[in-house]
């Protein structure tokens, strides 16, 4: 797939996010307490909570209902792991499912594990929220205000931090924890997508992973959820893990959310690789490596034509000039005998 000017890494404007990956180095200045590592867990799951529960299974697909005040808090919980805002992320996952893995995705995998990582974050591109993928809540306008004062939740969570835990549990507490963060969350649109076993055909490359559902409270179970993406659960199973879900049961149990979607029984059982059913997902990619495969022979071959065609030119080259010299030698000798 070929990127386009505005999908280049604009490396000035992404040093702030740069930068964070280095501050948790000034720890060794501070030295590391066992509270700044509390923080700094206890800020990395109960922020993973937010972004899976909040920004995707909540904002991006609808798949519980919420009040209006707990929709607040649940997008400035999210937001408080500076992930840009609540429009902005969910509107552009909502493009992701539209087009996953086809030239239009945002971050496929197949533009280069990297850019689906980070790279596509770090462009002009994808810069401004698209507020027309999201118009259901683009609509309220707190929602907006978030939106677009984005960097403002994660640096009040900073500010509380630091009146905390001081300098060693801003860098390891706040800033280790969201960089993180950004990672676990990034690798369900790299990692997601080229690791991990398929259970549903897709029309995608979307996998199931444990180790990622660990790592990410229930999201590593990618194939369930690009095959039914209105579900509330992304674990299927009981033995797929999926904290988000259960503390969303919790919030269920409590009042605190509504209408949660569960795949039908019917949805379970439909496009199962097992059955035999042809995995489009993976074909899909066939064609398009086979082209790969294609043009590197064909470029190959005009490699070795092109030697060839050196090497048949310097035989020729050598050929005529030693005709050219052993003619010129006849020639001297046939002057020297005349002459004499
Ligand atoms: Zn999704
Ligand atoms: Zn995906």
């Amino acid at each position: 797939m070929s990127r386009a000017a505005d999908e280049r890494v604009q490396w000035l404007k992404s040093s702030p996010m740069l930068l964070a990956h280095l501050l948790p180095l000034a720890a060794i200045w501070t030295g590391v307490h066992l509270r700044d590592v509390i923080i700094c867990w206890v800020l990395l799951v109960v922020r993973m909570f937010f972004i899976t529960a909040g920004y995707h299974r909540y904002f991006a697909h609808r798949s519980y209902k919420l009040g209006r005040a707990m929709q607040f808090i649940m997008a400035f919980g999210a937001m408080t792991s500076s992930q840009k805002g609540v429009l902005w992320w969910s509107g552009y996952h909502r493009h992701h499912h539209r087009f996953s893995d086809l030239q239009e995705d945002i971050h496929s995998p197949k533009k280069g594990f990297w850019w689906s990582h980070i790279g596509w974050i770090m462009c002009s591109k994808f810069h401004k929220p698209n507020y027309d993928l999201i118009p259901d809540f683009a609509k309220y306008p707190e929602l907006r205000f978030l939106d677009r004062y984005w960097a403002l939740p994660p640096t009040m969570l900073a500010i509380g931090v630091f009146l905390i835990a001081g300098w060693s549990g801003l860098w390891i507490g706040f800033f280790l924890s969201t960089v993180l963060l950004w990672h676990c969350t990034f690798f369900i649109n790299s990692l997601a997508h080229v690791f991990g076993r398929r259970r549903f055909v897709t029309t995608d490359t979307s996998r199931n992973s444990w180790l990622l559902a660990i790592l990410t409270l229930g999201e590593g179970w990618h194939n369930n959820h690009h095959h039914f993406q209105a579900s509330v659960n992304q674990g299927f199973y009981w033995w797929e893990l999926d904290v988000t879900y259960y503390v969303l049961r919790g919030f269920e149990f409590l009042g605190l959310a509504h209408d949660l979607k569960r795949p039908p029984e019917a949805a379970l059982k439909r496009n199962l690789i097992k059955d035999g059913h042809t995995d489009i997902g993976m074909l899909k990619d066939l064609p398009g490596r086979a082209l790969d495969a294609l043009a590197q022979t064909a470029q190959n071959t005009k490699d070795r034509i092109v030697v060839a065609t050196q090497q048949v030119a310097g035989s020729i080259f050598e050929a005529t000039q030693e005709a050219a010299e052993s003619i010129s030698q006849v020639g001297r000798q046939g002057a020297d005998s005349t002459s004499r």
